[in-house]
């Protein structure tokens, strides 16, 4: 499951062939909605959460999720004619192709695909209308990006539920994946499976802020490898630079206690921690 850094990194290399021009040549396997038409401007190109949304005019909007294994190309180069065409079709995991002067961008193996109409009527609803806020800022738009995700945590969840199974709800944030929540919660020291209601503002003030600064840096920086920590010399080869992430038995790298993993919690998504860094509080209430 793509992190919303992820999104971001993909928008940058898809806008500038689509984003004010006009659509030259559309193709989509497993499109849900209506289609747009060649001829149609492209007003923006644009990213909420884990979902990438190109608005055309008409205020028609194509909205694709990645799921687990979609991913988006602009083959650099690429000028859209029939032969063009012709040979990016033939791989059967294509889901979009999109044409205009600027190039040609493609998305594979997506599974979700639609398109709705967007408005700026208050009480309009879209698929994305119940959404919480990207958490994907600069650090001077963070704070009331924050401050909505705590209300709608506070709002919407039982106090009971566990805070590694709130930090993946995308209607309370949206953009935290399996490997922020796990590299967040072990910035502050919490305990995964820690009920929401024995957390404090602050601190989830904190954990809000911590991700929107690592989706943040992530997304401007990309890499090879995502990254949580400074590079570390002979960690060459793993896919993520992180504290806990995909470190099952490997030693923390703050206390060397090996790291834990659980599949446990809402979602059944693996969620790592250190046992040592994060232990679960004694008395059953957990600060930051
Ligand atoms: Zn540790």
């Amino acid at each position: 499951m793509p992190e919303g850094d992820t999104i971001h990194v993909a928008r940058q290399r898809v806008a500038p062939v689509l984003e004010g021009r006009t659509l030259d040549r559309f193709w989509a396997g497993k499109l849900r909605g209506r289609r747009p038409r060649v001829g149609q401007h492209i007003e923006a190109v644009r990213v909420h959460g884990k979902h990438l949304l190109i608005d055309f005019d008409g205020e028609l909007t194509l909205q694709v999720h990645l799921g687990m294994v979609g991913r988006w190309s602009v083959p650099s180069g690429a000028v859209d004619d029939d032969e063009t065409f012709a040979r990016y079709r033939r791989n059967p995991r294509l889901r979009l192709y999109l044409a205009t002067a600027g190039g040609v961008a493609l998305c594979y193996a997506a599974p979700t695909i639609q398109t709705f109409l967007r408005s700026d009527e208050p009480d309009h609803l879209t698929p994305l209308s119940n959404l919480g806020p990207d958490l994907c800022v600069a650090d001077a738009d963070a704070a009331p990006v924050v401050a909505e995700a705590v209300r709608r945590l506070r709002a919407r969840l039982p106090g009971s539920d566990l805070i590694a199974d709130a930090l993946l709800d995308q209607e309370v944030a949206a953009g935290i994946g399996n490997v922020y929540r796990s590299e967040v919660l072990h910035r502050h020291g919490i305990w995964p499976f820690t009920p929401v209601n024995r957390l404090d503002d602050e601190t989830l003030t904190a954990l809000f802020t911590t991700a929107c600064r690592q989706l943040w840096r992530n997304s401007r920086q990309p890499g090879p490898r995502r990254t949580t920590t400074a590079p570390i010399a002979g960690d060459a080869g793993r896919t993520d630079n992180t504290f806990v992430y995909h470190r099952y038995r490997a030693p923390c790298r703050r206390c060397g206690t090996p790291i834990d993993r659980s599949y446990e919690g809402r979602y059944a998504r693996s969620a790592y921690w250190c046992p040592r860094c994060q232990a679960e509080p004694d008395d059953g209430v957990a600060t930051r």
